[in-house]
């Protein structure tokens, strides 16, 4: 009878816990879009998704008439909304991309929904121009769309107290310099503010909170009010280790701004590509960042915004709980929160190695047994990514698959695997209880590893380690059967709420090609449960075989699923990336790919791997190329306007012409001790100048540059534009072959040398 009620507890508690497993993955999943009959005051997707279909109908890159037209309509669109849109004309200048200054003449939009008793404007953010090859339906459209509908229903109800100025900027693709325009000189930035930026890297998934300005506590406190909050603090610490970049950027380097930026960033394969169209996008994400967006603009809207434009003393540490639930804590209880992880840990270990026949030796080896499963899941995921690589070459150039679940369950499957198998057979040699404290230490050490390094992200290992840890104390104290149940299963139920929406997220955060990321915290998510495997799992040689065995089943499954889910076709193709440059000088031309193992069809171009930044700045590192036929293309001319020399300077300015429609301009130089393009000033550090002008018109750009006296200006100039499928020689592209979502994909470049 007792063995009885202890199986119905174990049971019980197992069920308990997966459906714990399953609110913690639909707290992290976009809300239903609302229909397009909801009321005016709400956020509705079917009709952001109206604007979508104008944004996303061509590719409109900055500088090109097709970006004029989105820019025309969403002046209209406000214009019909009753605000009073204006088109702001201005250059950006960035230097945050590769050390290369970049610049842009840029229109951005600005409209200001006016506040009742404004205490500080809330600028709400989206950039208007798509990438090169991209249509931009969710970059940026989604973002664009957002704002327009937000605007409306804001416009629907109340008036707002503060200011809130919509900002759609230009030319975010080229250099983020519609932003930097914007932060550096538009009067309603002058005192900063507060910045929300809305973005789309992919066409699906949640819509995810995932950088903030430092010191973020106040406006995370803020962030929680949304209906849909998802987010984690070690986005935030992992997004400001990428080299990524959004119109935020420029706000947070021009400082006296705080702000937060979401984007939603699953199925990513679309990101930049061609087909980034409005049928691709993902109506839940819409609304979620929707949804979100617009409580969000009524909360800051009617918040103390002087107060907020001020950073918080620190970070906080947030996580998406079940049921809309956004958990915080201050920054500084991170390291008392990993030191009691490492102490509760300790007590654990005193605790087993008094109530139980293992001994410190046997929990020493306990805790070095338990880096195994750690190492194998970091390593099997990267031979797993590589198995995909190798059965399907074009994963190569992808961040992820065009559909990755079965795949990313696959992987989860290897991790169950690793995980249960190195329990299962290590349980019999070193006991449960020594392969619990080693789990648990894992994750306690952890946890003050990343306290040192990303405060952000240490919750995910010290709060498992310490709920864990506690609870197994309170398990070895306990005599009845049915309450050490209970209390293993409290103790896993933190780390499965805590764990599996990080899992969830960072699958299309880092893709499968960095699977070993979320494969890792699905680890920790395993050696979280070891107390629960140890206490459920009967101890008969079948039972773990039968458990490690339906965990590769799963894996093999969902493997084979994922292959027959994700074959090339002509909507879904494998990308590819070409360009062709050419020295206008000599005449000599080739055809170069960024992809890291030529795919076939682009191996008929290019046959070996050379350098070739000296004569093509812009194309940096170890390149595929192959000879080409000198095509019938101009290069970019400078002409001298003025020419004086003042003591031991001699300063020319020049106006650049691209002589074609070109992406930029890309100007590089050496001995410059000064320099100004369209009267911006660029660093120059050590005599070398590399500049670039996106899109200049017929009429060129100014350039003046300072030497010494006496002495001559050598300029290598570059144009990159269009034009790939029209050189001779270019072969199609079968169907399923497409273009790779990249700055660089389709680029034709021409190159000169002036001497002045
Ligand atoms: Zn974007």
């Amino acid at each position: 009878m007792i063995q009885h009620r202890s199986r119905a507890t174990t049971l019980a508690s197992l069920l308990v816990l997966l459906v714990l497993a399953v609110l913690s993955v639909l707290a992290v999943l976009p809300p239903t879009p609302v229909a397009a009959d909801a009321p005016a005051d709400e956020f509705s997707a079917d009709r952001a998704f109206e604007h979508v279909e104008v944004i996303g109908a061509e590719v409109h890159p900055h500088g090109t008439p097709a970006a004029d037209r989105v820019r025309e309509y969403i002046v209209d669109e406000l214009d019909a909304m009753g605000l009073d849109p204006e088109v702001t004309e201005g250059t950006g200048l960035t230097g945050r991309l590769g050390g290369r200054a970049q610049a842009a003449g840029v229109q951005n939009v600005v409209a200001t929904v006016e506040g009742t008793d404004s205490t500080g404007p809330i600028f709400l953010m989206a950039h208007y121009d798509s990438a090169e090859v991209s249509h931009g339906a969710n970059d940026d459209g989604a973002g664009v769309s957002t704002l327009l509908e937000s605007a409306r229903a804001i416009l629907a109800a109340d008036a707002p107290r503060n200011d809130l100025v919509l900002v759609f900027t230009d030319a975010e693709e080229a250099c983020l310099c519609g932003a930097e325009a914007f932060a550096d000189s538009d009067p309603r930035a002058a005192d900063g503010g507060i910045v929300l930026n809305f973005e789309a890297r992919g066409s699906s998934g949640p819509a995810v909170m995932f950088e903030t300005s430092p010191g973020n506590a106040d406006l995370v406190a803020q962030y929680a009010t949304v209906p849909y909050p998802v987010g984690s603090s070690l986005a935030v610490e992992v997004y400001r280790i990428l080299p990524n970049d959004t119109d935020f950027s420029p706000f947070l380097d021009a400082g006296g701004f705080t702000g937060l930026n979401a984007a939603y960033i699953d199925g990513s394969a679309a990101y930049h590509a061609p087909q980034d169209q409005p049928e691709t996008m993902n109506l839940a994400s819409l609304q979620h960042h929707g949804s979100n967006t617009l409580a969000l603009a009524r909360a800051l809207g009617d918040a103390d915004a002087a107060a907020l434009a001020t950073p918080s003393a620190h970070d906080s540490t947030y996580f998406p709980l079940p049921g809309g639930v956004l958990a915080q804590y201050p920054g500084w209880l991170v390291w008392p929160l990993a030191v009691l992880a490492l102490v509760a840990v300790g007590a654990l270990g005193f605790t087993t190695a008094r109530r139980t026949e293992t001994g410190p030796g046997r929990l020493a080896l306990g805790f070095g047994a338990a880096l195994l499963p750690i190492v194998l899941t970091a390593v099997g995921a990267q031979l797993f990514w590589m198995l995909l690589v190798a059965i399907r070459p074009g994963y190569g150039e992808m961040l992820d698959p065009w559909h990755p679940w079965g795949f990313r369950i696959a992987l989860l499957g290897l991790v169950a695997v690793i995980v249960t198998g190195w329990f299962v057979l290590l349980r019999r040699r070193l006991g449960a209880p020594a392969l619990t404290f080693g789990a648990l230490g894992w994750l306690a050490v952890l946890g003050v590893v990343l306290a040192a390094f990303t405060p952000g992200g240490s919750y995910l290992a010290a709060l498992p380690a310490l709920a864990g840890a506690v609870a197994g104390v309170v398990a070895l104290l306990l005599t009845d059967s049915r309450g050490r149940t209970a209390a293993v299963a409290v103790g896993a139920a933190v780390a499965i709420v805590v764990l599996v929406p990080v899992v969830v997220l960072f699958f299309p955060a880092l893709g499968l090609a960095t699977g070993a990321a979320p494969a890792l915290f699905a680890a920790l998510l395993g050696l979280a449960l070891v107390p629960v495997l140890a206490d459920a799992l009967p101890l008969a040689r079948r039972a773990g075989g039968v458990l490690v065995g339906a965990c590769g089943a799963v894996a093999v499954v969902a493997l084979g699923a994922g292959f027959a889910l994700d074959g090339f076709t002509a909507e879904k193709p494998e990308p590819t990336q070409l360009m062709y440059a050419m020295d206008a000088d000599t005449g000599e031309a080739m055809w170069v790919s960024g992809e890291g193992s030529p795919s076939p069809w682009t191996s008929q171009f290019v046959d070996e791997q050379t350098e070739i930044s000296e004569d093509f700045p812009a194309v940096h590192g170890e390149v595929w190329t192959g000879p080409a036929e000198a095509a019938d293309l101009p290069a970019p001319t400078a002409e001298i306007v003025a020419d004086e020399t003042s003591g031991d300077e001699r300063t020319l300015t020049l106006t650049v012409f691209p002589e074609r429609t070109v992406r930029y301009v890309e100007a590089v130089a050496e001995n410059v001790t000064a320099a100004t393009i369209e009267g911006r000033e660029v660093a120059v550090a050590d005599g070398h100048l590399d500049i670039s002008y996106a899109a200049p018109g017929d009429e060129g750009f100014e350039l003046v540059v300072t030497v010494p006296a006496g002495e001559a200006f050598d300029v290598r100039l570059l144009g990159g534009g269009e034009g790939l499928e029209s050189l001779p020689g270019f072969e199609p592209r079968p169907e399923t072959v497409g273009v790779k979502g990249s700055h660089t994909s389709e680029l034709v470049l021409v190159a000169t040398s002036q001497t002045f």
